[in-house]
This record gives C-alpha cells, structure tokens and sequence, in this order.
C-alpha cells in the first residue's frame, strides 16, 4: 500500500523530468566513465584535483604505520572517540583562519543541520540569503527560530530587514554562503560584516563550502581573502569538496566551541570520523598553502568557460569556478546535458526543486586538473549544442 503512494510520487517526478538516478562511474583523474564512456568530469567538486592525485595518495600512504589504519572510531567524540588527530587537525585549522578555536564535524550537511538548532531558539532571528543551500534551511527549521530571507545578495534588502526587526530580538544572526552553489557568485561579505558593527546583536554565519581550498591566502576562503574573517562569528566549510577529503568545520571563538561540544546534537550523537580519514585531511591541509598553482590555473580555465557561455548569450552570474549555463526549460536542459555526453562531457542538468521553477541550467563545475585545451573542446561542444 504505501509502496503504490509512493510508486505515484515517483511517477510524477518521472513525468516532470526531475526523476534522480544514481549512476555507477568509475573515475581517471578528472575524467569519470559510465556507460561506457570516457567522458571530462563537469559534476565533480573536486576543484583542486586533490582527491583525484594519485601521487598525493601515495605519499600519504608512505608515510602510515599500520596502527594508522584505523577505519573506524567506535564511539561520538564526546565519549572515547577523541583521538590526538583530532585535537591537531582543530588547532592548526584555527591557526590558518585566525581564530581561537575550531570544531570539525561528519560532513558539511551535519554542520549546517547542527550548528544552527544549537545556537539559536525562540529569541532569535535567523536572516538567511534566499539562497541558501538545503542543509542550512534544514538547521533553521529544527532550530525553532524566528525566519526570514532576504533576496539574494541584495544587501538593502538585508538592511531594511535588520533594522526594522533588531530591536525584537535578543540576537539575529545573519546566515550566507560565500560562494553560491548554483549561480556560483559570491556573497558581499564585506557590506554583511558592516551590519554586524552597527547593530550590537548580530552575529554572521558564512559557509565557505564552495571557496574553502580555493580562494584566499593559503586557500583559506573568501572571508579571508577580502580580510574579514575576523568580523565572522561562525566561519564553516566542508572538507568534502576542494579539499579532497570528508567532514565539515567551525572556525570560531573558544566559547561557541565549547558550547557547540555541549549543545550541538549531531556533534553528540554521532560516531566520530575514522582517525584515517582525520589524518588524510590534516596531511592536504598541511599541503593547502602550496597550492597557489592550481588556485591560479582554475581560475585561468573558469575565466574562460565564464566569457564563452556569456558570448554565446547567456546570462552570467558567475565569478567563480562554477559556471552555469541558463537554460530554463527543464525538459531542454536534458536534452542539452543529454547531447554534451555524447561528445565525452559529463555535466548532470539541474532542475527544480534544486533550482527555482523555470531556472534550469546545466552547471559546469571545473576542477584545476583539467587543461587549457580540454575546457576549449568543451566551449567548441557547446557553441556547436546552442
Ligand atoms: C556541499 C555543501 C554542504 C554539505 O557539505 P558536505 O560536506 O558535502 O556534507 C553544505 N553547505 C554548502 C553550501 C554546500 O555546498
């Protein structure tokens, strides 16, 4: 019975042209085959091409001893789950960032669900950009807060709504991405940190998940790279896309750590990453400032593909290494996605509900292991499916 409910859902997503499958691949650098063919990896958040480097593997490899090998942490790290990995790989993410204090989470999603029911409760205003990604809309809703969006990036939107509801409450916190995931802008950080210092009770949230690794000094983010992070109250970021590994990070005061250690339930109750995977993100963090070529080159090739696809007449809101192409229509942008794979150039179409309704796009996401002439046979595949 509830399998034919559910059978009935899934036919209308099928009807809609927003049905998920999930596709086996195997993966050669940036290149992923499926379906029996060898296609330029276009869907891959890998932006710096450290997970896919076999000669950082290697290295990394070398230098374990079998007692590293440990795949499992057996408990939350509150109970006995804190390894000595752990306490270094905080200290010297704090250190990069210039904070007190750092906290690493299971992933990014785990961050923004946790981070946000921890921190905030019936006295508090949470304004979020509309935009923001599902895992942080998800943690304001468990949190219970007050809610309220502004429009995208518009700052004077933001403005009006702290100024006419900062009195109401005990603390707002205002809540970005530094860059987006979907249009691939970035956040005016620099005008958010500006309402922080004129009202006394608010506080600033970035999740860098998409900058973190590849922009600012060391590839500490954007925050850092436009010299505000100090101004950033809880600066996040997830391990899981350039930086080549898994998890999801704090960097913030001592206090909101050791709050965050006591009140954050996904922090709580749930088993610790595997010392392995802990020691493989303190050994590329460690690498992160010598990576200065590959941040270079990705914005190099990113600069490229941006101007082709706004040549060609599309709308760019891009000033990133995403780079969307704006279709709008769902059933054409498969089609579209569909064409592009035939000729050996895997990008998924990313339809509603990801996007809003009528905002169908293909979405490249390059990475700083793939040439010069391989985003050039992109834009030639491109010009010849427009
Ligand atoms: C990918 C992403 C996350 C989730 O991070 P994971 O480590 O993949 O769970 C959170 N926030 C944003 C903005 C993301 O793009």
């Amino acid at each position: 019975m509830s399998d034919k409910y559910l059978q009935e859902e899934l036919d209308r997503l099928e009807a809609s042209g927003n049905y998920r499958r999930l596709v086996p691949a195997e993966h050669f650098g940036c290149e992923v085959e499926t379906g029996g063919r060898r296609m330029l990896n276009l869907s891959s958040n890998d932006y710096l091409g450290l997970a896919s480097d076999l000669e950082l593997r290697r290295e990394f490899l070398d230098s374990l001893h079998p007692e590293d090998f440990r795949m499992g942490s057996s408990s939350s790290r509150s109970l006995s789950g804190e390894f000595p990995v752990c306490g270094l790989v905080e200290r010297k993410l704090a250190q990069m960032f210039g904070k007190e204090a750092a906290l690493v989470f299971n992933s990014g999603y785990h961050m923004n669900l946790g981070i946000l029911p921890a921190i905030a409760g019936k006295d508090t205003l949470i304004v979020a950009d509309k935009l923001v990604h599902a895992s942080i809309i998800d943690g304001i809703r468990l949190s219970g807060a007050s809610f309220s969006r502004f429009r995208h990036n518009n700052m004077e939107h933001l403005g009006n709504i702290l100024e006419r509801e900062h009195a109401g409450y005990r603390q707002i916190i205002i809540v970005v991405e530094s860059v987006y995931s979907m249009d691939g802008d970035m956040a005016d950080l620099k005008s958010i940190c500006g309402f922080k210092r004129r009202y006394g009770n608010v506080s600033v949230y970035v999740d860098e998940a998409h900058a973190f690794g590849v922009y600012g000094p060391s590839g500490t983010g954007l925050a850092a790279a436009l010299g505000c992070a100090a101004d950033i109250d809880y600066l996040c970021g997830t391990f899981g896309k350039a930086l080549g590994s898994v998890g999801g990070f704090v960097a913030c005061s001592g206090v909101v750590r050791e709050f965050l250690i006591n009140r954050m339930r996904p922090f709580i109750y749930s088993t610790a990453l595997p010392p392995l995977n802990w020691m493989w993100t303190g050994f590329l963090l460690e690498k992160l400032p010598d990576m200065d070529s590959r941040r270079e080159h990705l914005a190099c090739i990113s600069a490229m593909l941006r101007k082709a696809v706004s040549d060609a007449g599309y709308p760019m809101p891009s000033d990133s290494h995403i780079v969307p192409v704006l279709i709008g229509d769902t059933v054409e942008t498969v089609r579209k996605a569909a064409a592009l794979r035939a000729k050996g150039f895997f990008a998924l179409p990313v339809r509603p509900p990801t996007v809003p309704e009528g905002s169908s796009r293909l979405r490249f996401s390059l990475t700083a292991d793939m040439t010069e002439d391989a985003v050039s046979s992109l834009i030639k595949a491109l010009e010849d499916e427009m």
